[in-house]
């Protein structure tokens, strides 16, 4: 590019970022792109200069040096960036605009907006930009192999001719989008898994209130469902806490070698009361000798969680087994039961947050819906997996595989 070119192009990009401004980066770019105007302003001006053969060398130099910078300064940006002329073709694209133009190594420069796009958003804020010198932003959806959304900023290329050129930067926000709708959704689930039981206590709060404790027949009867209740909502604020401190890494893994079959006995016992109320039978298969690459407290909830829902869903007077097998250098731990089983349209999404195949009945049982996502997450903050299988009427089996580690 000539000297002069660049440095009109670098001075009228800077100004065009520097008027979009919106995060920090913009800044650094806007100042990186004035100081190449500036580089190639004092380059054109040396090759001005009557001695010839020097001030070219340097002239010619400072222009490789000021090239260098503003194609160095482009290409490690992670939004795409297209300068467009007055006829909307492309004058300069950095990678990122490649990328999401699917331009391969025939590149962008010297094709029109109209050849690489039919977006009709796209082209209206160029035209914007370019008839009407007003900055334009919109929010751009494209469907290649996958859906992505940009906010697509537009400014006019602040040069003295008319149209003089339009500069667009697109921010990828398809993550900050999904994160948010993810964020909107889990913020609704809380709330309304917490509203159940609280509006279940107010009303049973305002029939005592209102006679019901003089009941004798009733009262003790109300007072043990708000309880039920209550306890329910301190259930799910634990684990939602809990699945908070996992997911955002609060929670340090100790790997040490940990006797599973004692591990499985542990669980076994605490759960005695539940399992002998519905006659199911607790066989731990584990032997004696096995040792496993895991946090103790962290694997007993493990399978406390999954061990607690081989009971809720299993049968009356079924069974619950647990097995240890040692696969492709990984501990494979499996929780089998004899219960109802899982079709699989809901075997995929079991472990996603309050995900219920019976949601009425999951909080009959107490449950918060967050059990398996936290088996999941602890499983995955081991360096490990959890894996489902089920078949319908005939039960499920959930194994959770960990690494071995160095211990051969
Ligand atoms: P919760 O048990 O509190 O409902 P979980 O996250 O532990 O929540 O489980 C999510 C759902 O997966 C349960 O509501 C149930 O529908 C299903 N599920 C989990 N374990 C089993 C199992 N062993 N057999 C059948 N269904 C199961």
């Amino acid at each position: 590019m000539p000297t002069r070119v660049l440095m009109l192009v670098a001075v009228a990009v800077a100004l065009a970022v520097a008027s979009l401004w919106a995060h920090p980066l913009h800044l650094l770019i806007a100042l990186a792109c004035l100081l190449l105007g500036l580089l190639a302003g004092r380059s054109a001006s040396l090759a001005r200069q009557t001695v010839p053969a020097p001030a070219e060398e340097r002239s010619e130099a400072a222009d490789a040096m000021a090239s260098a910078l503003l194609d160095a300064t482009m290409q490690s940006m992670r939004e795409g960036v297209i300068v467009v002329d007055g006829d909307t073709r492309i004058i300069a694209a950095n990678r990122a605009a490649l990328d999401l133009f699917a331009a391969g190594r025939h590149g962008l420069t010297g094709k029109r907006l109209s050849e690489l796009t039919r977006n009709p958003a796209i082209h209206a804020a160029f035209q914007s930009a370019l008839e009407r010198s007003e900055r334009a932003e919109v929010k751009v959806e494209t469907y290649g192999s996958e859906r992505r959304v940009f906010d697509l900023r537009v400014a006019p290329l602040q040069r003295p001719e008319p149209r003089g050129g339009a500069l667009g930067v697109f921010f990828d926000i398809t993550r900050l989008e999904r994160l948010e709708r993810v964020r909107q959704e889990f913020l609704s689930n809380v709330s309304h898994e917490l509203r159940t039981p609280l509006t279940s206590i107010l009303t049973f709060v305002e029939t005592l209130e209102e006679g019901a404790i003089d009941d004798p027949q009733n009262n003790r009867r109300f007072l043990s469902v708000i309880r039920k209740n209550a306890e329910r909502m301190r259930n799910l604020i634990n684990d939602i806490l809990e699945l908070s401190a996992i997911e955002s890494g609060n929670v340090r893994v100790e790997v040490v070698p940990v006797p599973l079959h004692v591990a499985v006995q542990d669980v076994f016992a605490a759960l005695a009361q539940q399992a002998t109320q519905r006659g199911i039978e607790l066989r731990n298969e584990v032997a004696d000798d096995v040792l496993v690459q895991a946090d103790a407290r962290r694997l007993e909830q493990m399978l406390t969680n999954l061990i607690d829902n081989a009971i809720k869903f299993n049968r009356e007077g079924g069974r619950v087994t647990v097995r240890y097998e040692r696969r492709d250098g990984r501990h494979c731990i499996t929780v089998e039961d004899t219960g109802e089983g899982i079709a699989p349209e809901h075997l995929d999404r079991i472990f996603e947050r309050f995900y219920r195949v019976d949601r009425a009945r999951s909080r009959e049982q107490g449950g918060t819906g967050l059990g398996l996502a936290i088996v999941k997450h602890l499983a995955r903050a081991h360096g490990g997996e959890t894996v489902a299988a089920s078949v319908l009427g005939r039960g499920s089996a959930f194994t959770i595989e960990l690494p071995a580690g160095g211990d051969g």
